[in-house]
């Protein structure tokens, strides 16, 4: 058996009780390259929670997984963290920021609902963006835009107590946005990035 990220022998690259006594598809090499780390972050005008640095492997792992459509990787992103979602947030529905259409149609599938669907968290298809805006806007201006460019699809009834969750939290302009469209729907909002990329 190998490792479905390094392709390198499971049992050799794991230890025992990785091998055994877990169902992690990383070997433990990989595992601890990830390198789980809690943060969290102040983003905007919101607390965010973060479970990893963005780093070279998580990197390598999501650019694989989005880009390349790995299928295969799609539990490794939750896979140490689902359980603690699951208790921390048991009466919550978790809703993802939006990929923009382009993105979506270019990769021909939406890459946080597949790593939801697998997690047994409760889930939501609620956001979407309305027009295809750089992830890189930098200025209060540009931000400003972002903001206003996510909304609630047509239809979709909010549940009261939300997570909010993205893959990568960088400016924090898409997670603001989606939390603005959320927020005169949800009394509860959680937010929630798998890793973070320090500026
Ligand atoms: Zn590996």
């Amino acid at each position: 058996m190998k490792c479905i990220f390094c392709d390198k022998d499971y049992y050799r690259h794991s230890t025992f009780f990785h091998a055994f006594f877990t169902k992690d598809p990383l070997c433990s090499d990989c595992r601890s390259a990830m390198a789980k780390k809690y943060h969290k972050i102040k983003s905007e005008d919101l607390l965010v929670m973060t479970f990893y640095d963005y780093s070279d492997l998580f990197k390598d792992l999501l650019l694989q997984y989005k880009e390349c459509y790995d299928e295969a990787l799609k539990d490794v992103f939750l896979y140490e963290i689902k359980d603690y979602l699951h208790l921390r947030y048991h009466d919550y529905t978790f809703i993802w920021v939006p990929s923009s259409q382009k993105d979506l149609q270019r990769r021909g599938f939406d890459h946080m609902r597949l790593m939801l669907e697998n997690s047994g968290l409760k889930y939501l298809d609620a956001l979407q963006k309305n027009s295809d805006l750089s992830q890189n806007l930098r200025s209060l201006k540009e931000r400003q835009i972002m903001r206003q460019n996510i909304a609630i699809k047509e239809g979709v009834c909010i549940p009261k107590k939300v997570v909010l969750i993205d893959d990568v939290l960088t400016t924090g302009a898409s997670m603001s946005g989606a939390y603005h469209a959320l927020a005169s729907k949800a009394c509860k909002i959680a937010c929630v990035a798998l890793a973070y990329v320090r500026e």
